[in-house]
């Protein structure tokens, strides 16, 4: 979108004010199916929940991950609503349940679906065999995350090393192991991750096979990094790592699915705030915009990420900090942005805001989250 357009838009609709671009989600999704064309693409949909980019990308052809029954409803009614003849052997194809720790009233209202979930310790198999004994299940494996903008590998995944046994155990209950599962932690630049982690994988399968159980599905996860900035390397360089280990590790016939959440969405959404309040401290330009670390910028506090923002006015650009509009010392945007001087009801605005942004906003201080605006629908 141009700045012309986003500043359109702003005036029509006020602030704060996220403008989802759902021709930017379609292009990366049909970039991520070209370069990884083995590759079943299931959206993460904890990235951002908007229900009107589940039909976007379901349109397109996706599938989707979903981290709790909320999720895992969204997605199905809006299947249902889509494609309202779709049979109960679309759920495999189109959703997998890739949160490894379930409540078992979730496993109790998700049983009747058959659903795809995964697993990484003996004590969520019995809850599994207990409370969703028609689910198919997924070993997560613990993978390398270093580098990466957030780790997982500390809170999920089993040890390799007892993978076989959990397949095992898994089979002696009377559940069936289709495969395994991943993540190389969020915004993973470091391709080395991966590489290990399509090894490791490759091995566990290879013994779980000797083993007499062969697993069919291989998912890679999420991590695919979002171009945040000119250090991230493209995703065709990515790509290419990947198929090539796709292509020595695996036998054809094995169905691969991955799990992008923040690739398909970061650089769908841009916010506008407008500046509230100005002030000078410690000689330096302080703006109050509103919004917050706890609404559209959460992303600073629980995904690590920065957002720098930009202004439509001209002018020299001088280090300014940012504040959000709450009560909070914590609320701070930025402490370092470049700003021209501003004035109250200047607006601000910035990019690559579409991933773990929204999706995590809070009514805090009472403010509600930032109005969406989707727009190229
Ligand atoms: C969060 C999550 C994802 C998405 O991760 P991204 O880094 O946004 O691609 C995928 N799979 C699982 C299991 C997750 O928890």
């Amino acid at each position: 979108m141009t700045k012309k357009e986003i500043q359109k838009l702003a005036k029509e609709h006020g602030t704060p004010l996220v403008i989802v671009d759902h021709d930017e989600i379609r292009a990366n999704y049909a970039m991520f199916r070209k370069y990884l064309p083995r590759v079943q693409c299931y959206f993460a949909v904890k990235a951002n929940a908007e229900p009107a980019i589940v039909k976007t990308l379901y349109k397109e052809g996706a599938s989707f991950d979903v981290a709790s029954l909320p999720e895992f409803m969204l997605v199905y009614d809006n299947i249902k609503k889509l494609s309202p003849k779709a049979q109960q052997d679309f759920i495999w194809d189109k959703i997998i349940y890739a949160n490894p720790t379930k409540p078992k009233e979730t496993l109790l209202a998700l049983d009747k679906y058959k659903p795809l979930v995964t697993y990484d310790n003996v004590t969520e198999l019995h809850k599994i065999k207990k409370y969703a004994p028609h689910a198919g299940v997924v070993l997560r494996l613990a993978v390398s995350n270093t580098g990466s903008q957030c780790e997982l590998s500390n809170k999920f995944g089993c040890d390799p090393g007892e993978a076989v046994d959990l397949i095992l155990a898994a089979f002696r209950m009377g559940l069936v192991v289709e495969g395994l599962s991943f993540h190389v932690g969020s915004q993973c630049t470091n391709f080395e991750n991966f590489v290990q982690a399509f090894n490791t994988a490759a091995a566990v399968m290879k013994e779980s096979k000797t083993r007499g159980h062969e697993l069919k599905i291989l998912d890679i996860g999420g991590g695919f990094p979002a171009p945040y900035n000119k250090h991230v390397k493209p995703f065709p360089e990515l790509a290419r790592v990947i198929n090539a280990e796709i292509e020595r590790l695996f036998p054809k016939d094995i169905q691969i699915l991955a799990e992008p959440g923040r690739f398909l969405v970061a650089t769908s959404a841009t916010s506008v705030a407008r500046v509230i309040g100005k002030a000078i401290r410690n000689g330096k330009r302080c703006y109050y915009i509103d919004d917050s670390v706890y609404h559209t910028f959460s992303g600073i506090i629980f995904d690590h990420c920065q957002y720098p923002l930009q202004s439509f006015k001209a002018g020299k650009k001088e280090v300014c900090a940012v504040f959000g509009q709450t009560c909070d010392g914590l609320d701070v945007i930025s402490q370092s942005d470049l700003l021209p001087n501003l004035e109250v009801d200047d607006l601000v605005y910035a990019e690559n805001i579409g991933a773990y942004g929204s999706a995590s906003a809070t009514y805090f201080n009472g403010f509600p989250p930032a109005k969406v605006l989707h727009v190229n629908q």
